[in-house]
């Protein structure tokens, strides 16, 4: 039982991008297994704090954060990048205007980090592959964007949970150099 081992490492995520892209449903999804349930207005909490074993035995506490209804301009969008160890960048893949976006969100990343030093992993997240027929961003597009800004690739759906738990273990891991 993994309760009882003692965690070797704490990492923090942050998970932006436009409004609608999916962060609070995939984060609920990655918290709670489940879809559609609003976690956070009802208890009012910023991150929750999952468990993972990775390769290795490695004992990891992930505190993942959710930006909420935080915007591009938001106030309080440094505060929760701060100190973050992994970003993830989430777009619609049905929704063209949220891929375009990232390169903004980029931007904020970048300015809150320039002063911390070491720029935090960033994750390139197509959310909404339940909706392949309807899918307006290229796979070619978003595999140069990923490349050209050194960022790691990803396929979800916060819908079903395709491939959810998969894209925070290989984030995780890719953060800690485990392989
Ligand atoms: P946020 O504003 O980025 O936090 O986005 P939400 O999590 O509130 O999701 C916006 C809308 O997209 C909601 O209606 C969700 O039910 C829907 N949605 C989120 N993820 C998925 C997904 O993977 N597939 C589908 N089909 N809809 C999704």
């Amino acid at each position: 039982d993994s309760e009882d081992e003692s965690i070797d490492k704490q990492l923090k995520i942050v998970i932006i991008g436009d409004g609608a892209s999916g962060k609070t449903s995939l984060t609920t999804r990655y918290a709670q297994e489940q879809f559609g349930k609003q976690y956070k207005q009802t208890v009012g909490i910023d991150f929750f704090l999952r468990r993972i074993v990775l390769p290795g035995n490695v004992n990891v506490a992930l505190q993942v954060w959710d930006i909420g209804g935080q915007t591009l301009g938001g106030g309080m969008l440094d505060k929760y990048l701060y100190g973050a160890h992994g970003v993830l960048l989430v777009y619609d893949i049905t929704n063209y205007s949220s891929f375009e976006n990232l390169e903004d969100w980029l931007v904020v990343v970048r300015r809150v980090f320039e002063n911390e030093g070491k720029m935090p992993h960033r994750a390139l997240v197509g959310n909404k592959v339940d909706l392949e027929h309807m899918r307006t961003v290229k796979l070619d597009k978003h595999q140069k964007f990923a490349q050209e800004n050194g960022m790691s690739s990803h396929f979800v759906s916060a819908k079903t949970g395709d491939s959810v738990n998969l894209c925070f273990q290989k984030i995780a891991a890719e953060i800690l150099g485990i392989t």
